[in-house]
């Protein structure tokens, strides 16, 4: 039975899965689940489909060149974005999607399970997408940022500040390189050092690391945030917890919508594990309804940072009507 699942996977034809995220670009030629190369590069500042559509071409030659193969070869492209294709506005959001009875869910023209558009607060602040009080605009990386940021330019966030900086003097020494993803673009490494700072203030020629100028430009990051909190930055730890309960609420709202078998998270924001987990899970056990609370498993993604990447070559099999084995 094995030998029949790998001899059915090799003969799957190859795919090449784009991930187009706020950050990165990633690219990867598989077949199946498996990665036959990676290649990743810098999405940018100022994203526009002018400047990000040749970076996305680069990428996928790359990432075939280092696979072998032509763009003859392939299957077809799947791509992961941010957002409804029409639609090239760039953050590091919350994207979403719905599996019902196999098929995707798709809406009358592609957009549905815009799931990090759902309203948590109506009363609450506009979002990118133009409505008000979005999941995304409490919940997703870059607000839990815009959050602290908003706080230490208020004269909030002297700690959260000062844990910043301790982190970015440590940071100046030279990056550990099992942190470095093993494939890619030498521009990771920029990504890492900028990582702790992250905003167009930073790239600004006037300002000189360590000034006082500086700090009052300097961006802290969700990454930042969450590492504060972990070390009981009080302010990080609040501005966590109601990104948390926002996501709970959000749970509760599918759960509702959808009577789910499964909800799988994944993303970075997730990564902070049980200090964002735990709370979410709370709201859904003290909100939910009962029946479909009891029947739904809420779980974090297996596949990594590959999700994005392995879930759009899957586009280019599920609409070929390949099965594959994940
Ligand atoms: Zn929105």
């Amino acid at each position: 039975m094995q030998n029949e699942d790998i001899n059915m996977q090799d003969q799957l034809p190859l795919v090449v899965g784009v991930d187009l995220g706020g950050t990165q670009i990633r690219t990867a030629v598989l077949r199946g689940p498996t990665l036959l190369s990676r290649v990743s590069l810098l999405t940018g500042a100022n994203p526009s489909p002018d400047r990000i559509l040749p970076r996305i071409y680069t990428a996928i030659q790359e990432v075939l060149d280092k696979a072998g193969a032509t763009l003859e070869q392939v299957a077809g492209i799947g791509i992961a974005a941010p957002g409804p294709l029409v639609y090239l506005t760039i953050s590091t959001g919350i994207g979403g999607g719905v599996i019902m009875d196999g098929k995707i869910l798709e809406g009358a023209n592609g957009s549905a399970g815009e799931l990090g558009h759902m309203t948590i607060d109506w009363h609450g602040e506009r979002c990118n997408c133009g409505n008000i009080g979005c999941l995304e605009s409490i919940a997703s990386g870059t607000n839990i940022a815009r959050k602290a940021n908003e706080a230490i330019h208020a004269g909030e966030g002297i700690e959260l500040l000062t844990f910043a900086r301790t982190m970015l003097e440590h940071s100046s020494t030279v990056p550990d390189p099992s942190a470095l993803p093993t494939q890619g673009h030498d521009a990771n490494t920029v990504e890492l050092r900028s990582s702790i700072f992250a905003g167009r203030d930073e790239l600004n020629e006037d300002s000189q690391r360590g000034s006082v100028q500086e700090e009052e430009h300097l961006h802290v990051n969700a990454r930042t945030v969450a590492l504060a909190a972990e070390a009981g930055v009080p302010l990080a730890r609040a501005i966590i917890q109601n990104a948390a309960e926002a996501i709970g609420v959000g749970l509760v709202n599918i759960i509702h919508c959808f009577n789910p078998e499964i909800i799988i998270l994944g993303g970075g924001v997730t990564q902070m594990g049980p200090m964002l987990m735990e709370p979410a899970q709370r709201v859904v056990q003290e909100r939910a309804m009962k029946f479909p609370r009891e029947s739904v498993r809420i779980v974090q993604a297996q596949l990594g940072h590959n999700v994005g990447l392995i879930g759009a070559g899957a586009l280019i099999y599920y609409h070929k009507n390949i099965k594959i084995k994940i």
